[in-house]
Parts: structure tokens; C-alpha cells; sequence
């Protein structure tokens, strides 16, 4: 500190003024301590300098706090950029900003010198997003404590999410004159947020997708055996609650083996295939139409009187007779039957005997030909 001092007396002696510095002393251990001096030259009548006079204060615990809240500042400034979070005071009186360096970064600025004011709240408000300008300037206008998340809208384009944390001031008569808080740039975290919600969306889809595929038989297209069970159940319990009617239908193509040995397997899928979109064609969209098993259909009719029962079946049976295979001429083909009706206290697999009892009639009485439970039933 020596020629700094030297310097500086010499030109205080020059000016005639008084003048003050701090320094550090040499102590006997060897360690300095900090002292504030300061001195004025006094002078005879020509104006002679003859001689020093001043004040010694031992400054030394003060310069250490000093320095200690430099250090502590320089740590804050280091933290706030490696945490992305900048600090930021608003005066709610003036609408005066003051803001940390990393406040400037997270705004893509370069950050503004010591002293200097930080930008008006209006301009800051030109950097968020437009769409959320008013949420932001409502926040402020409440001076609200709670967490606020908005888009920032930087100069060429780049857009960042910043969360913003605050807490408010009140003066002797409890009025806020103070919003003080933090902002965190959380653009990295929106964007994983982003792609997670984006594949939980996909893997939604795509478990959509599968179980759609799971309820459906491949060759058809109609609903699989599984499916039709599930319906089932549900749709009887849903009758049984509300006293509705049901009728179930098992459908069965005639002498299939026989087809089958006679045309081919292909032609035989090609026949399954064509009863699948006979049977879709002719029957409503609450109605259900699925495959049973091998060349065996079950339908599922809710509100049906025995009599549209009947007369839908018989419709269903005449529309397979006249079925056309492309590319190929057959003849004599036909299905067979058995219908029933849901009955109070019924059992679903009461129903379903029900109506396979009933197929298995239509069978043994010659086949192409619809019959029913509720008919009666010689031994
Ligand atoms: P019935 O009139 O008594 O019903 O005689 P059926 O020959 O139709 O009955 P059976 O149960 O003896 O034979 C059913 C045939 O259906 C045997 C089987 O090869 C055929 N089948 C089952 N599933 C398929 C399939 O997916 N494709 C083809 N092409 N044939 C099938
Ligand atoms: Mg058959
Ligand atoms: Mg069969």
C-alpha cells in the first residue's frame, strides 16, 4: 500500500487539502490490521508545510465483514448460474426492477453494469411469451406469493420456461410495497416433461391399438370369442338390472367339413368371411356379431320380442343361401340356428346351453333352418 500513499500525500501536499485512505499495519506477530487515516497538512504564514496532523481508526473488523460479504456475493453470483436461478426485487410503488446477473442470462442479456437499473417491469414484459403477458402482469398487479411458471419469448426465437417464486413485502401499514423472489430457467425440465407426456401418449396408443387387435378374430374381422363372453356377461347383467330384453343367436354353417374337403381350406376362409360381412350387413350397430369358434357365429340382440328374433334370423339364414365367393361357384350352402331369449332369474350359462340346444334341434331336424329355445322341445 506504501507508493499508493506516498502518492497520495504528495498531492494533498500540492492542493492544501485534507486527505484519507485505508491501509493495512504491520503488527508485531507478523499480521496486518486495517486502519482508516486521515490527515491534514498545516502550514506557516509563507505557506511552508510544518508539519501532519490526524486520526488513526482501527477499521479492521469492519473490512473483514466487508470482504466476508464479498466473498458470500461472489459464491451467490456462482450459484445462481449453476442452478439456472437468477434473483430479482420489484418495487411495487415505482414498478422499479432490480435484477441479478444470472436474471440477465436467463433473459438473454447481456447483464447490465453495477448501479445501473434493471429493466421496468413494462420492458421486461416485451421478453414473456405474448399469450402469457397477462398472466404475468396480473401476478404482479396482485403482488401474488404463489409459484408461477410462464414462457419467455427471447429475440431470434428461442423460447424458455421459467418458474418464478415470490414473496411480498409490507410497510408499517401493512400496504405491499416489495415483490422479492427468484427465477428458475426450467426449459430443460418442460422439454423431458414434454417428451414423456409425448411417449406415455404413444404407449397409450399402442396398448389402444393392441387391445383392439386382442378383442378382434383375425380372419373375420368381427369380434373373438373372448370379447363376445365379456359382452355377454355384461350386457345380460345390464338387462337383468333394468328388466330389458336379450336374445342371444348361435349361428353354425352346414356340412362345413364337408365344404371344406370338397373346395379347399382357402375357400372355406373365404365362405367364414363372407357369413362375417352377410351377418354385419344385416344387423343393427348395437347389435353384436362374433365369431363363436371355427365356422360358428354368435349375435347378441338387445330389445328383441321372440318374434323380430325370429323373423331377423330367418333373414339371416335366406341372405347365406344366396352368398357369391368370388372366383368360385358353389352351391347348397347354407346355416343353421338356435335362438333364445333372456329369462327373468336366468343364468348366462343356462342361455348359452339354451341356445346351442336349440342349434343342435335345427341340426337333427335337416339343417338350413332356424330354431327356438322357447319351441317346444319333444325329447
Ligand atoms: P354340421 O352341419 O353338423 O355343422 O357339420 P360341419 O361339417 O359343419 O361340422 P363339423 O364340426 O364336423 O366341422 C366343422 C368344420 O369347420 C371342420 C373344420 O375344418 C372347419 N373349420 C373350422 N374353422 C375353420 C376355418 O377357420 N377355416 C376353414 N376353412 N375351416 C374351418
Ligand atoms: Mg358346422
Ligand atoms: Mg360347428
Amino acid at each position: 500500500d506504501y507508493q499508493q500513499l506516498i502518492h497520495q500525500r504528495q498531492e494533498a501536499l500540492r492542493l492544501k487539502q485534507p486527505y484519507e485512505y485505508d491501509t493495512r499495519i504491520l503488527q508485531k506477530d507478523g499480521s496486518y490490521r486495517w486502519i482508516h487515516n486521515r490527515s491534514q497538512f498545516f502550514f506557516d504564514d509563507q505557506g511552508q508545510p510544518l508539519g501532519i496532523r490526524g486520526t488513526m481508526m482501527d477499521i479492521h473488523d469492519r473490512k473483514q465483514a466487508e470482504n466476508r460479504i464479498l466473498v458470500s456475493e461472489e459464491n451467490l453470483i456462482r450459484a445462481q448460474a449453476l442452478a439456472h436461478i437468477g434473483s430479482w426485487e420489484l418495487d411495487l410503488k415505482t414498478f422499479q426492477g432490480d435484477w441479478s446477473d444470472e436474471m440477465y442470462r436467463i433473459y438473454g442479456l447481456e447483464p447490465r453494469a453495477e448501479g445501473s437499473p434493471a429493466p421496468s417491469f413494462e420492458e421486461s414484459l416485451q421478453y414473456v411469451h405474448p399469450e402469457d403477458r397477462e398472466k404475468v402482469r396480473t401476478h404482479a398487479r396482485m403482488g401474488q406469493e404463489e409459484e408461477l411458471e410462464f414462457r419467455l419469448a427471447l429475440a431470434g426465437g428461442e423460447q424458455r420456461h421459467v418458474r418464478v417464486l415470490s414473496e411480498l413485502y409490507h410497510d408499517e401499514n401493512k400496504r405491499p410495497y416489495l415483490l422479492r423472489g427468484t427465477m428458475m430457467d426450467v426449459t430443460a425440465e418442460k422439454k423431458a416433461q414434454l417428451q414423456i407426456q409425448e411417449q406415455m401418449e404413444q404407449i397409450q396408443e399402442a396398448n389402444e391399438r393392441l387391445a383392439a387387435l386382442a378383442s378382434i378374430d383375425g380372419l373375420t374381422g368381427l369380434k373373438n370369442h373372448r370379447t363376445f363372453q365379456e359382452k355377454l356377461s355384461k350386457e345380460f347383467a345390464r338387462s337383468r338390472r333394468y328388466g330389458n330384453s336379450l336374445a342371444l343367436l348361435l349361428l353354425d354353417v352346414d356340412y362345413f367339413k364337408q365344404f371344406n374337403d370338397t373346395f379347399g381350406h382357402p375357400a372355406g376362409d373365404a365362405v367364414l368371411k363372407a357369413v362375417a360381412a352377410k351377418l354385419q350387413g344385416q344387423c343393427r350397430v348395437t347389435d353384436l356379431v362374433a365369431r363363436y369358434g371355427g365356422e360358428e357365429f354368435g349375435l347378441l340382440l338387445p330389445d328383441c320380442s321372440p318374434e323380430r328374433l325370429t323373423s331377423c334370423c330367418e333373414r339371416l339364414r335366406i341372405a347365406f343361401t344366396d352368398v357369391e365367393l368370388i372366383g368360385l361357384k358353389v352351391g347348397n350352402l347354407s346355416l343353421s340356428a338356435g335362438m333364445t331369449l333372456l329369462e327373468l332369474g336366468d343364468d348366462l350359462d343356462d342361455a348359452l346351453q339354451r341356445a346351442d340346444q336349440a342349434l343342435y334341434r335345427a341340426k337333427r331336424d335337416g339343417r338350413n333352418r332356424c330354431a327356438a329355445a322357447w319351441e317346444n322341445v319333444d325329447a
